[in-house]
């Protein structure tokens, strides 16, 4: 990671930030959303690192200082380039080992971000920064901050300290407090096209084009939730899940608890799996359609045969049965995993309505 060209397919955040680079007007504070592992972090860091470079461009740059030549040579050289970081001067790489006293991370302790740590944040901004020419905070995962923490991110958000920028991510804009939003510069961040994350997997992470082709659409537009895919050894675990689910209709009902705890107990791979089975129904309805459209597409035959054992609507059912299973493993309920399991299992094979 060095400059804006290595985030994937963030043209228009990475545009913008950019053209505020070239003109000099950070915002104190900004809100980058959406879904996890499409370049937030990476995004930020590169900012902050192109707020502080001094390798490739002006050293007054973000001071006011006048660029040499920036009227008409900017605009005949790609300007935006120029803000850049360069990812070798002394700057650069202190943020990229995360030694920079200046640029500050903020991640959830926990299950929580506490107001401890955003009394500690206000500690360190009430005095100037070490040796950075703009200070960076990145709160991480800002979404978890609980109320304390927020009402004092707040009072840090209404009195920005000079040289300084905050930069929070999260999931969505709902999942803050409306104050805080309001006081931020929002950029929202898309999901990654299936083809992008297929391309680096093949070039950077050297998968074979068949298996990079599933991941691409499995990941649903995140990049991170692919390679942790690969590192969960998910070909093995699909076609275990498959294998079992063709054979619901033939097993016994205590095969089928059985089947349901072994889900529940793996509580690392529990959501992966669910959205393996989920990957799975949705292929056997796609392919009547259009089976050039499947996600597993290695598994062509197997899905070309077992598509004709359901109807359509019993598929949909049993896709709502493994949604509400997510539903209820992520919200609030008073169900524990291994209940939530047996009454989906129950329902894929046709045996509770
Ligand atoms: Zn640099």
């Amino acid at each position: 990671m060095t400059g804006f060209e290595s985030v994937l397919d963030q043209k228009q955040p990475i545009r913008l930030l950019r053209t505020l680079l070239h003109k000099k007007t950070i915002p104190h504070a900004f809100l980058f959303t959406g879904m996890e592992g499409v370049g937030k972090r990476t995004t930020a860091a590169i900012f902050a690192m192109a707020c502080n470079c001094t390798g490739n461009k002006d050293e007054n740059f973000l001071e006011g200082g006048k660029v040499p030549g920036e009227n008409n040579h900017f605009k005949k050289n790609k300007p935006i380039q120029k803000n850049d970081p360069c990812g070798h001067c002394r700057s650069c790489r202190k943020i990229l080992s995360g030694n920079h006293p200046d640029i500050i991370r903020i991640e959830p302790s926990g299950p929580f971000i506490r107001i401890a740590q955003i009394r500690a944040l206000y500690h360190i901004l009430s005095m100037k920064p070490y040796e950075a020419r703009r200070r960076v905070v990145i709160i991480s995962e800002a979404q978890a901050m609980n109320p304390e923490a927020g009402n004092a991110l707040l009072k840090i958000l209404e009195e920005p300290p000079d040289q300084t920028t905050l930069i929070l991510t999260a999931i969505q804009t709902s999942d803050l407090l409306p104050t805080i939003v309001s006081r931020c510069h929002h950029i929202r961040f898309r999901p990654i096209p299936p083809k992008s994350i297929e391309s680096i997997l093949i070039e950077k992470q050297g998968f074979a084009p068949d298996a990079a082709k599933i991941l691409g659409k499995m990941a649903n537009g995140s990049f991170s939730k692919a390679l942790s895919m690969k590192q969960s050894n998910w070909v093995n675990r699909r076609n275990w899940l498959m294998h079992c689910l063709e054979s619901f209709p033939s097993m016994q009902i205590s095969s089928l608890l059985a089947f349901a705890e072994k889900l529940s107990r793996n509580k690392e791979t529990l959501s992966e799996s669910l959205e393996l089975i989920q990957s799975w129904l949705r292929d056997l309805i796609v392919y009547r359609y259009d089976s050039e459209k499947i996600i597993n597409n290695d598994l062509t035959e197997n899905i070309r045969q077992a598509s004709h054992s359901f109807t359509v609507q019993s598929l949909l059912s049993k896709m709502d049965a493994v949604q509400t299973a997510q539903k209820n493993i992520q919200g609030n309920t008073n169900l524990n995993v291994k209940l939530i399991m047996e009454i989906l299992v129950m329902r894929l094979a046709d045996r509770l309505c």
